[in-house]
């Protein structure tokens, strides 16, 4: 029987008249979603089987739909920095909130609160605030958190990067990690670990990845603890050499955090951390090649640098923004941390009175748009480095970035259109989540 009742809300969203990213091809196909239970449908599961028929039917006009994007690097945005603590922890998590409903608007449904490198009192007082949302499936609530990423302390001096130096530290035995980031931040030791390459399923802790230097201190030998509680290691702001990094990825490493960026660089006799790329698809299980960011903003990276890696190693390829506080603010003037001012104009960001690059604020879609020009990704495979990859490198395959049925109606409707200096560029024309329309650009 065909459902009579119709909530306000419509229940059954068939989208029709759309191109839906399948492999590194749009294929042309119906999607049916569910807002009550915020999950794709199998179509023919809902027509035939259950017997349903569409509240609404959305007709796309021959646009793209596809999973909402995944961003596992973002500092803040929207003026709120993730790394700072506000007088109280209402008032932190209020602009939290702020910041998810505005991000949502972006097309990123899902993304990894990033913390740089602090004292261990800020961790303790803002992780308990970034934790993923789990059954917390509120579509009003906008862009949700898979869990913090905490990138560093524990990296290097001399790759620092915009981290404050005073602050890093070295850890020696697992405790110290405890001891900084605080024991409620990490998720227990899972018992039904079997060796350090298959984390166990996602945790309710805040802390989902960590970006550390494995040569610093004997953070090689807690790799494998830190993956035994389900957390993601990340190579990253370090001065490892290709055997080092070869070791971290023995120990269970399996993501490099802004290839390229606050790294020791590729140099012919060795290869450093961009090495890894090299290794064949067919190594041995220990030797598996990392998943990698890349930040494509045209600031922090040439873009033949980024083709390079991507033919290296296209199936590993995650585009992160990196983007701090200022994303999403108008250009202008804006007052920084010393005492000093940024001047923001587009994504770029500068130390005023200076050409001093001060960090970007570019948008995931822009860093798609700019991929998708510089590697000459096909679009679905600009897609996927913002969707099924990165959600493959979280173990979250088949529930974030992507279309199968089951997986969360986390969706975006993407239109084309052409910029007259960038030249064709995807836009965001309607966002998704749970199953329920959150934004419309046609409506705004
Ligand atoms: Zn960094």
């Amino acid at each position: 029987m065909p459902a009579t009742t119709r909530d306000p809300a419509p229940r059954i969203t068939k989208f029709t008249n759309c191109r839906l990213p399948r492999g590194n091809q749009l294929v042309e196909q119906d999607l049916w979603i569910d807002s009550r239970s915020g999950r794709i449908l199998k179509d023919q599961e809902a027509f035939y089987e259950f017997q349903l028929s569409p509240d609404q039917v959305v007709d796309l006009g021959g646009r793209i739909l596809a999973p909402g994007l995944i961003d596992v690097q973002l500092n803040g945005a929207y003026g709120f920095d993730f790394s700072v603590p506000q007088s109280t922890p209402e008032e932190y998590e209020k602009g939290l909130h702020e910041v998810n409903r505005e991000l949502v608007r972006t097309g990123v449904t899902s993304y990894l609160p990033t913390v740089v490198s602090s004292n261990p009192e800020v961790y303790w007082k803002v992780l308990p605030s970034l934790g993923p949302s789990g059954d917390h499936r509120r579509a009003e609530d906008g862009a949700e958190s898979l869990g913090a990423h905490v990138e560093g302390p524990f990296i290097s001096p001399g790759r620092n990067g915009v981290h404050k130096v005073e602050v890093l530290r070295a850890a020696h035995t697992f405790q110290d990690i405890i001891d900084c980031y605080g024991a409620d931040n990490i998720p227990p030791r899972s018992e039904q670990t079997y060796g350090a390459i298959t984390p166990p399923p996602a945790a309710t802790s805040p802390i989902k990845m960590i970006t550390a230097a494995p040569e610093v201190g004997d953070m090689m030998s807690n790799i494998r603890e830190i993956v035994s509680r389900g957390i993601i290691y990340s190579i990253g702001h370090s001065d490892a050499t290709y055997e080092q990094g070869l070791a971290a990825l023995d120990e269970g490493a399996t993501m490099v955090t802004h290839l390229f960026n606050a790294m020791r660089p590729f140099y012919h006799r060795n290869p450093g951390i961009f090495g890894l790329l090299g290794q064949s698809e067919y190594e041995t299980e220990q030797h598996s090649r990392p998943y990698y960011g890349v930040i494509a903003d045209g600031i922090h990276l040439h873009p033949t640098s980024i083709k390079i890696a991507f033919n290296a190693h296209r199936s590993g390829l995650i585009l992160v923004t990196d983007a701090m506080k200022l994303c999403g603010l108008p250009d202008g003037v804006y007052e920084w941390t010393n005492g000093e001012r940024i001047v923001k104009r587009g994504a770029r960001l500068t130390l005023e009175g200076s050409d001093k690059i001060a960090g970007s604020s570019a948008t995931l879609i822009e860093c798609v748009n700019n991929f998708r020009r510089w590697a000459g990704a096909t679009t679905a495979e600009a897609i996927r480095a913002v969707t099924e990859i990165p959600a493959r490198m979280l173990g979250l395959d088949g529930v974030k970035g992507s279309l199968d049925s089951g997986a969360d109606a986390d969706l975006v409707v993407l239109g084309e259109t052409d910029d007259p200096d960038a030249g064709p560029i995807l836009t965001v024309d309607q966002v998704w989540k749970f199953g329920v329309k959150v934004y419309d650009a046609e409506k705004e």
